[in-house]
């Protein structure tokens, strides 16, 4: 079947900017771009009715970085840029939060702790290491205590299986990733940007003037839509389209317990080094990641139990409810990606694990980029 004269004109032709990709970043850019461009046609097609990519299938930590992942950052990009990287996830959640309120987002700033398991890949950072890294990040947080050393034990729940110390990062929270989704897309409608889910673009072309887009749906043959300039947000699968670009999937496993009567944990959770990270909602617990253990899908789910039900041995109890994965979209570099790849195109991918934060700051430069044409 093909697209109807009707579903081309109403919806595809006339288009002045088309977004390729509903996740944070695609709506933050094209809300973006309505702000300084009133008037324009603004579409956001996606392949996915909830947004297949991360956005859709986080873990909802509002985060800018456990202290030894940030050592880890520090390490591989050196200070400077590793700091500029904090101030933009810093920067991005706040945007977040003042776009459209925390009780809009389920947003709590609940603080989170980085817990050292005895099997964990990171050991403690020394009181001296501590300091350091607060001194380095107090321009972006203004506080001289962003980190703070206590007693792993006075945490509930927890079992013994634990060092004496955890770390305590006040400023950090949660956030109800399915609100979130739906503040977005409710923004987007008042905003009269169109989004057009269940549209798959299967290339981009860039050599004329106009770029030229194939996109297919379901049920409907591929049909070519010529739009003066577009975004790419498709993250994960960024290089699928434009395969110069340096990102690629790497999977995240998630699982949710069942309610637990009477159970309660203050904080989100940080363990080796932000690779494993866990969380409570409500009276379940929900735990991720695992991806540095390059192991299957089935020993990585062993693994996580196994680590939840050590952590928080009243787990042990009950079942795992949900279980879902989801792709980070990852490369060399641990920063995201906003690129120009033709005179008006500008794709912005490689979120990596810390999308939520900083999303909404990447989409503001990807437009600030292709606006500078
Ligand atoms: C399991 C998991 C847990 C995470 N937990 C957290 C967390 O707690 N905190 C945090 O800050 N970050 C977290 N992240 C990372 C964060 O979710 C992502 O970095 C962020 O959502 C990326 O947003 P995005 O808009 O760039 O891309 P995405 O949300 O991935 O959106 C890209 C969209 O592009 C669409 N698309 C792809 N190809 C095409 C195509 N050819 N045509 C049309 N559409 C296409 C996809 O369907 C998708 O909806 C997590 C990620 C995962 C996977």
């Amino acid at each position: 079947m093909a697209f109807s004269y009707w579903e081309s004109n109403a919806w595809l032709e006339d288009v002045d900017l088309m977004v390729v990709g509903a996740g944070i970043v695609g709506l933050s850019a094209a809300l973006h771009a309505r702000s300084l461009h009133p008037a324009w046609r603004i579409v956001v097609v996606d392949t996915d009715p909830f947004g297949g990519g991360g956005s859709s299938r986080n873990a909802g930590f509002s985060c800018f970085g456990s202290a030894t992942e940030l050592q880890h950052d520090r390490e591989s990009l050196g200070d400077e840029a590793a700091l500029e990287l904090v101030r933009k996830r810093w920067q991005g959640l706040q945007r977040l939060r003042s776009t459209f309120g925390d009780a809009a987002l389920g947003h709590r700033v609940c603080g989170s702790v980085e817990l050292f398991p005895t099997a964990g890949s990171e050991s403690l950072p020394s009181a001296q290491a501590l300091a350091d890294l607060n001194r380095w990040i107090q321009p972006v947080t203004g506080a001289a205590d962003t980190f703070a050393k206590i007693r792993a034990r006075t945490l509930p729940h927890l079992g013994s299986d634990l060092g004496e110390s955890a770390i305590l990062s006040r400023l950090e929270g949660l956030l109800d990733t399915g609100k979130m989704n739906r503040a977005f897309k409710s923004l987007a409608h008042t905003q009269s940007i169109d989004i057009l889910t269940g549209i798959r673009v299967e290339s981009v072309d860039t050599r004329k003037e106009a770029c030229q887009l194939q996109i297919s749906t379901l049920s409907r043959k591929a049909t070519s839509v010529d739009v003066p300039r577009i975004l790419v947000a498709t993250n994960a699968l960024g290089a699928q389209l434009i395969p110069q670009l340096d990102v690629q999937p790497a999977i995240n496993h998630v699982l949710v317990t069942e309610r637990m009567n009477g159970f309660d944990f203050p904080h989100a959770v940080h363990i080796d080094a932000g690779y494993v990270y866990a969380r409570p909602i409500e009276d379940r617990m929900l735990i991720g990641g695992g991806r540095h253990w390059a192991l299957d899908e089935r020993a990585t789910l062993n693994k996580l139990q196994g680590l939840l039900h050590e952590l928080w041995p009243v787990t042990k109890e009950t079942a795992v409810a949900y279980h879902w994965s989801g792709q980070l979209g990852v490369g060399e570099m641990r920063s995201p990606l906003v690129q120009r790849f033709a005179p008006n195109a500008v794709a912005a991918v490689r979120l990596g694990g810390m999308g939520v934060a900083i999303g909404m700051e990447v989409g503001k430069l990807a437009v600030e980029e292709l606006m500078t044409n």
